[in-house]
């Protein structure tokens, strides 16, 4: 009997499989939420850039188009003005959030490749928002700690995207959390890791995945303890934890 109960218990907490996980159910539903809502609503410069990306060696490091029209839609819901970006590559979610905020708008952008933001860089100049860019090349970390150093740059983001280095995400919460208004979010980018979170230990992993699947699983469970956020945790491209901070 207590088996029994134990039993319905973590049933309870299973996800309802019916009518949910529709969203991951088949490539061929990605493909049509990509084909029917996403690409026919894809700004001219996302989709070029998108384009330019695909031909790129290390092109699996991009965001999607889904991913890119979800933080589009949510930068201009929280009217973001002041945002930064933690890992750039050739500058797809750059470019969302660049469209997003209004003329006056500011992102500070960080990475350690200078290179591969060039060759997305003129796209986004031909749209007109390159303005509101602020590139700094090299590690983030650095530079968030000259940012904390400051205390008029704390609680000044409006919105935060950390889409680089997994294993050092847990540190980068310390600092951003400070940095970050409160009300304002910050989104950590690849929390479901390729799905890998849920794999099993003796389960094959490319090497890359084993190796920052054991960080990213520490900051799922730091972040759903933090009490200074609410957060909410989306299936969109590789997973994406949006934290709000609170106090
Ligand atoms: N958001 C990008 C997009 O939409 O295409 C994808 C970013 S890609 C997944 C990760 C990026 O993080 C790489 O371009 C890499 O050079 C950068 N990166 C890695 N370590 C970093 C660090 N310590 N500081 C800043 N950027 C870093
Ligand atoms: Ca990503």
């Amino acid at each position: 009997m207590a088996a029994n109960n134990q039993d319905q218990q973590s049933q309870a907490g299973r996800h309802q499989e019916v009518g949910h996980k529709s969203l991951l159910q088949s490539d061929a539903l990605y493909q049509y939420i990509l084909e029917t809502s996403v690409y026919p609503r894809e700004p001219e410069a996302m989709k070029e850039l998108r384009e330019l990306t695909a031909k790129h060696p290390w092109n699996l490091m991009t965001t999607s188009a889904d991913e890119g029209q979800f933080l589009n839609m949510l930068l201009k819901l929280i009217n973001a003005k002041n945002t930064m970006e933690i890992g750039v590559y050739t500058g797809y979610s750059l470019l969302a959030t660049a469209l997003a905020l209004p003329d006056n708008g500011k992102i500070l952008a960080m990475d350690i490749n200078r290179e591969n933001y060039e060759l997305g860089l003129p796209v986004i100049q031909k749209a007109g928002v390159a303005h509101k860019i602020d590139f700094k090349e090299g590690p983030a970390m650095p530079v968030l700690d000259k940012l904390v150093e400051d205390q008029k740059n704390h609680g000044s983001y409006d919105f935060i995207f950390v889409d680089a280095d997994k294993d050092n995400y847990i540190n980068y919460h310390e600092r951003l959390i400070k940095l970050v208004k409160v009300g304002g979010l910050i989104g950590y980018d690849n929390t479901l890791w390729n799905g890998s979170v849920v794999a099993p230990p003796d389960a094959s992993l490319r090497k890359y995945v084993r190796y920052y699947r054991d960080f990213v699983l520490e900051l799922n469970k730091a972040l759903a303890v933090d009490s200074r956020i609410e957060i909410c945790m989306l299936p969109v491209g590789d997973g994406i934890t949006l934290c709000r901070r609170i106090k």
